[in-house]
């Protein structure tokens, strides 16, 4: 069976504890790879190795670097169906997903950022006429970047791209459930020979290897994408050691809809927002607020499209739902699905686990949820306060703009929200008012990798993408010069 083994200082190595990780295809409930199961050791020579490379790496100027990450691109663009079925054999995410969302966006991360630093400048103020103060934007030597299993190559580039294309070396860990992509990228490090020791990538649990990362006196800061309640002790441990901290945590978004919306495109999105990647993004709506006067009409149109939705292997073309990541996080959201049972919802479709005989032979022993939806439940009842991430949506119907923000706003999750109205006046206004990170108005997840990237409230600290994204890893150094 294939051992993915860390990546430090350009060479494979295995962990210190010579134990391995059994890595779950969800789709079949297999096990088809190995994992380095690391410890505070291999984190130790990981941050060794970065700190060996960090001189040269750091003091090359931005075209050596960008023309690094672009060979990097270019690798993954060339192996992009290898990279792309590895995504789907560990994370149970339809095939077409990770053909033209997952991969295809991970080589725009490297390319973004490594062209982005050709464009960047320094700030300079002229203080008098003898007086200049120019900042400079230093790398901070040596960071962690974590990241979760739900978009795993898309993550782990997101923050690695910017870490690297600002000079700094990185030690990245993805998560232990998704672990293939992350060291295929590693491979691809090899098969270019990209500088040794820049980018080390250290598998293993979070609790153990995440843990030394962000508790190594070295690593400078801690990029990190999951859940808030792992942002928290990570917080707990990186603020005291006062290092620069990215928290892109949880969400719990609102899909509103009002009544003056065009209803079929509105319908098709929150179809989209709702059950895209098994309901697994941060940014899906997993609540949807309707507007009273077409809450039936929606309703109708909604649930014949969700039943519409192709659910099978997702090695296949054709599925549109596959696997939920793993058998923990399936009985987490079936769960979630009984307490709202218990709470008085409504179950209108799905709501329990795929039977095997409705399942292809393969994946007779899969993790597979129906797409579900529910209604009948109060916008403060546990169901639509805490974050399920998974593909349960629920309904919720609202009296006028006030309530929807109300109900928008009611969670401790303030990540995102998408509204839907022809009403430009009130799409601006409830934009204002919506204590989320980011809002979409008649569209959803439509990106930008210039925009701000993050969320409010439990959902984050600090915003990605662009140039927020170099600035983090950045150390701001004014200089005052008179002369
Ligand atoms: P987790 O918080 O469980 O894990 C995220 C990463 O952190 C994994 O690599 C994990 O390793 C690692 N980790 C876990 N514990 C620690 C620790 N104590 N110290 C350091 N690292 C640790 O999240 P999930 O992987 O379950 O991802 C789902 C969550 O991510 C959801 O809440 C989702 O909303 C959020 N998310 C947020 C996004 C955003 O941009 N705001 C985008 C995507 C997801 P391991 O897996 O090995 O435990």
């Amino acid at each position: 069976m294939k051992k993915l083994n860390n990546y430090i200082g350009g060479d494979f190595i295995n962990p210190f504890s010579d134990t391995y990780i059994e890595n779950i295809n969800p789709a079949t409930g297999k096990i088809f790879s190995l994992i380095a199961d690391s410890d505070q050791n291999d984190v130790n020579l990981a941050v060794e190795a970065a700190k060996v490379a960090f001189p040269e790496w750091s003091s090359k100027g931005a075209e050596f670097r960008s023309k690094w990450l672009l060979k990097l691109a270019n690798y993954i663009q060339e192996n992009i169906e290898k990279f792309a079925q590895a995504e789907t054999e560990d994370n149970g995410k339809p095939i077409s997903l990770s053909r033209s969302i997952d991969i295809p966006r991970a080589v725009q991360n490297l390319s973004f950022f490594a062209t982005a630093i050709l464009h960047d400048k320094d700030e300079a103020h002229h203080t008098s006429t003898n007086v200049l103060n120019y900042t400079l934007r230093q790398p901070l030597g040596v960071v962690g970047c974590i990241s979760p299993w739900n978009l795993p190559l898309y993550l782990f580039t997101w923050k690695i791209a910017p870490a690297l294309a600002s000079g700094n070396c990185v030690i990245a860990k993805p998560s232990e459930l998704t672990p293939y992509t992350a060291y295929l990228l590693s491979e691809a490090c090899q098969a270019i020979n990209f500088p040794a020791g820049v980018l080390n990538i250290v598998h293993g649990y979070g609790h153990k290897t995440g843990a030394a990362i962000v508790s190594h006196t070295d690593t400078k800061a801690i990029s990190f994408t999951g859940g808030t309640q792992t942002g928290k002790t990570i917080a707990s441990i990186a603020a005291p050691m006062f290092k620069k901290l990215s928290l892109e945590l949880g969400g719990k978004n609102a899909t509103i809809i009002f009544a003056d919306t065009n209803l079929e495109e509105a319908t098709q999105m929150a179809l989209k927002a709702a059950f895209t990647n098994q309901g697994q993004i941060c940014l899906c709506g997993s609540r949807i607020l309707i507007e009273e006067s077409i809450y039936e009409e929606f309703k109708i149109k909604f649930i014949e499209k969700v039943n519409q939705l192709r659910l099978g292997d997702p090695i296949n073309e054709n599925s549109q739902q596959g696997a939920t990541v793993s058998k923990t996080h399936q009985e987490k959201v079936i769960s979630y699905i009984e307490i709202a049972k218990n709470e008085g919802g409504k179950i209108l479709t799905g709501g329990n686990k795929v039977s095997s005989n409705q399942l292809p032979e393969r994946c007779k022993n899969g993790f597979f949820i129906q797409p579900t939806v529910i209604e009948n439940l109060s916008a403060y009842c546990k169901t639509n306060q805490e974050e399920i991430f998974g593909a349960v949506t629920t309904l919720i119907p609202f009296k006028n703009e006030n309530e929807a923000i109300e109900f928008a706003n009611c969670t401790p999750y303030g990540l995102s929200a998408s509204v839907w109205t022809q009403n430009l006046a009130r799409a601006h206004r409830v934009a204002s008012k919506l204590e989320t990170g980011i809002v979409w108005i008649n569209t959803w997840l439509l990106r930008d990798l210039r925009t701000p990237f993050g969320g409010a409230k439990q959902s984050g600290v600090g915003r990605e993408g662009g140039y927020e994204a170099l600035r983090f890893f950045t150390e701001e150094k004014n200089v005052c010069l008179k002369f």
